[in-house]
């Protein structure tokens, strides 16, 4: 499943951040999902339950974000609004677009829980 690679990678990233960083849980992961990526917001988000299990990204939470679809059409020469990739420009009719949003996926933050700030916070030590 393409969703579920796309998570693996993804918990590899926060995995790798976490052992580079103070932190040792993540709160909250944000991540940006265009309309034309061709990526199923259901199936992600049930790659996600299934694959956070177990790691530093278990109890986060996953924000998505969803970018509307957009393309250029030669024809109207004007940025137009389309649901799929190289589909008809909505005002002409026209089968030449260039997708110029809406393809992208990307991690845009990861909220996470500083362990040094627990600590302080704490009473005493051990
Ligand atoms: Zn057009």
């Amino acid at each position: 499943m393409h969703e579920l690679s796309l998570v693996m990678n993804l918990l590899e990233l926060c995995e790798a951040e976490a052992s580079r960083g103070s932190f040792d849980r993540i709160d909250r992961i944000v991540l940006e999902v265009g309309e034309l990526s061709g990526v199923s917001l259901p199936a992600l988000r049930f790659s996600f339950d299934v694959a956070a299990r177990g790691s530093v990204t278990e109890s986060a939470v996953l924000e998505i974000r969803e970018i509307p679809g957009r393309g250029w059409c030669l024809k109207c020469e004007e940025t137009v609004p389309i649901r799929e990739p190289l589909r008809e420009c909505p005002a002409c009719g026209s089968p030449v677009l260039l997708p110029t949003g809406g393809t992208e996926f990307r991690l845009c933050e990861l909220v996470v829980r500083d362990r040094r700030m627990l600590e302080k916070s704490g009473k005493g030590e051990r």
